[in-house]
């Protein structure tokens, strides 16, 4: 008979959802994809590459040129040089980059400090490697991590510690005091540090995001995760990368050969160049900090109430003048009798009350963001 090695792990709630915005018609902004193109010249170099024939294996490691325009890139942004040779590794998806890295990090009884809400793949994979999730809740509004908490959690038995910023569902970003208080912490642990900051260039408002590739005393023994499907509107494409100190990321590849061995190398070519032509990326954050404002503008007079967002595509909303619901009930039924899809915070939080909050992402055309605070306004 088969035993589960994740009994208690139900079918990714980005699946659910998006299935039930299907079946219902209803506007989906639940799972985060955009519902637009990607730059047509993306395409068009994707398929160049192609065309000149890189359609076998990539390297182990990844596509050469793409690991020298990272290295450039992160050491231009955040002032930290990764060896292209040896401190980066080109995974599919940061979905892979975070399943490598844990497993290459977590040994049965080891324990992984987890800030949920914490985003669906981590605790599985802890799980799965024989490590126990070790969570620490952050409070709403603002979901910023109270350190004390971090700190009381963090044993001898430590052996990671999880950070993501911005911060997906909250839209939380670190600052520099937060980056203070965990440099402190490592000090008195010998814990690595995994950064998951896909959503590095969507940070609004003036702020800037605080990569821990800038810190050097926590990157000498961090893994920096990121992937290229937020920043590029090609979430399937599934492309990202880790990079951390030439130990760690040699532990990293080693697992990392035997989950894909190497990801698509044509689309690693034209995430190369685009990555040399704009290394900041610096037209994705007003980008989406107008969508952000726009969705915030068009459900204003609805009974939703914002929570803050920072950073991330994501909006949290406050139902409580609408219902008393649990999330999960709430969001079933704004699917079928509103029409919109959107993410409960239930499946993010272990053991903690999610609140009267819903997460909805706003990667949409204006026109969907309008079509949809239209439905909001009447709930
Ligand atoms: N981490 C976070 C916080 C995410 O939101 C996502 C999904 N976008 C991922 C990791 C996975 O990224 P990818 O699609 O590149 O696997
Ligand atoms: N990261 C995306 C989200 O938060 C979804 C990724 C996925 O579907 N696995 O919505």
């Amino acid at each position: 008979m088969i035993q589960s090695k994740l009994p208690t792990t139900g079918v990714s709630i980005f699946s659910v959802m998006s299935r039930l915005a299907d079946e219902h018609g209803a506007i989906n902004l639940s799972q985060g994809f955009p519902d637009f193109e990607c730059a047509p010249e993306l395409v068009a170099a994707v398929a160049a590459s192609m065309r000149e024939g890189h359609n076998q294996y990539a390297p182990m490691l990844g596509v050469r040129v793409l690991r020298e325009a990272l290295s450039d890139k992160i050491e231009r942004l955040y002032g930290r040089r990764y060896d292209p040779e040896s401190e980066i590794t080109v995974t599919c998806g940061a979905t892979e980059g975070l399943f490598s890295t844990l497993t290459a990090l977590v040994h049965p009884g080891d324990e992984v400090v987890l800030l949920q809400p914490a985003y669906d793949a981590y605790g599985p994979v802890v799980q799965l490697s024989g490590g126990t999730p070790v969570f620490v809740t952050l409070r709403g509004p603002d979901y910023r991590v109270d350190w004390d908490d971090v700190r009381r959690v963090v044993t001898a038995r430590t052996r990671v510690i999880v950070v993501n910023t911005p911060h997906n569902p909250t839209g939380m970003v670190f600052d520099r005091d937060d980056l203070r208080e965990l440099g402190g912490i490592l000090e008195r642990t010998d814990a690595v540090v995994v950064s998951d900051e896909v959503y590095e260039h969507m940070v609004f408002d003036g702020r800037t995001h605080e990569s821990i590739a800038m810190y050097p005393d926590i990157a000498d023994r961090a893994v920096v995760i990121s992937s290229f499907g937020k920043t590029y509107h090609t979430t399937g494409w599934k492309i990202g990368y880790c990079a951390a100190p030439r130990a760690i990321s040699a532990e990293v590849a080693r697992v990392h050969q035997f989950v894909t061995y190497a990801v698509n190398g044509a689309i690693q070519r034209a995430y190369a160049e685009f990555v040399r032509r704009d290394p900041t990326a610096g037209g994705v954050a007003p980008f989406y900090q107008a969508k952000r404002d726009l969705f915030l503008r068009l459900i204003e007079g609805s009974r939703f109430r914002p929570l803050p967002c920072r950073g991330t595509y994501f909006q949290m909303l406050d139902y409580s003048a609408i219902s008393d619901e649990q999330d999960s009930d709430f969001v079933l039924r704004l699917i079928t009798d509103h029409g919109v899809a959107a993410i409960p915070l239930s499946p993010f939080l272990h053991g903690a009350d999610p609140g009267p909050v819903l997460r909805f992402c706003f990667a949409k055309r204006d026109e969907t963001l309008r079509q949809a605070a239209e439905r909001l306004l009447e709930v």
